[in-house]
């Protein structure tokens, strides 16, 4: 099993239909410990991503990713556009001129996507933030790799480590983007940005599996 391009392309359609599903409930968890605008930000970003996607949908999935973080960037403000943003971007520098992803070109996509986060915020794990979801998920699946698993295993598992790694953002305290500044009235929430990137986690393996 592969992932294909036409696989992406229903991927960012299945995280445009997922964040209209969760607007309310992100914004409420940015409510929380930020200015509630979470869920907002994400829907109207992946609305314009949807909508660019008929132009581009039979390119490389270079080419796709890239366009995707482009839209993200220029139309979601805060801290999370310019991030989603860079992870997507970052992810189709891997991705350059495929059709089709196996694997380890899985695993280097999301990689490079992580670590473009992580270079752009600056965030540590721990600092209860989106990368706390992406670098355990990151490791999860470049072990997978090396126990040679089929892709739907792997993302199983990856799903699983993102549910476990989004849970542990609770009992964070956050050190970086707006959250920060409650200090420890931050412990006791779950990060909404650490829940998006969950969440499109989940819609990539729940696209291989139907
Ligand atoms: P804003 O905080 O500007 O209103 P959003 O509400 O859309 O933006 O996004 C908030 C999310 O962004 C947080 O929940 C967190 O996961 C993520 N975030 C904030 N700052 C950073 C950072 N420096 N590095 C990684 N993620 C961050
Ligand atoms: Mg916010
Ligand atoms: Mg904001």
């Amino acid at each position: 099993m592969v992932i294909t391009r036409q696989h992406i392309v229903s991927w960012l359609q299945l995280c445009a239909e997922v964040f209209t599903e969760q607007r309310d409930f992100l914004t409420r968890l940015d409510s929380d410990i930020g200015d509630g605008d979470h869920g907002l930000n994400m829907n109207r970003g992946f609305n314009k991503v949807l909508e660019k996607l008929p132009s581009v949908a039979d390119k490389d999935i270079g080419f796709i990713l890239k366009n995707t973080g482009m839209t993200l960037l220029s139309s979601v403000g805060g801290a999370s556009g310019p991030l989603f943003g860079t992870f997507f971007i970052r992810a189709a520098q891997s991705t350059n001129a495929k059709q089709s992803l196996d694997l380890p070109a899985l695993c280097q996509m999301l990689k490079e996507g992580s670590e473009g986060v992580v270079m752009r915020g600056k965030a540590e794990p721990g600092d209860k933030t989106m990368c706390d979801v992406w670098v355990p998920v990151v490791e999860q699946l470049e072990r997978d790799r090396q126990g040679n698993l089929d892709i739907i295993d792997a993302l199983r598992l990856a799903v699983d480590r993102a549910q476990q790694a989004l849970e542990s953002t609770i009992t964070m305290q956050a050190r970086k983007g707006r959250a920060s500044y409650l200090g420890e009235r931050s412990i006791g929430h779950q990060d909404p940005g650490a829940t998006s990137a969950m969440l499109m986690i989940q819609a990539l393996y729940q696209v291989v599996t139907r």
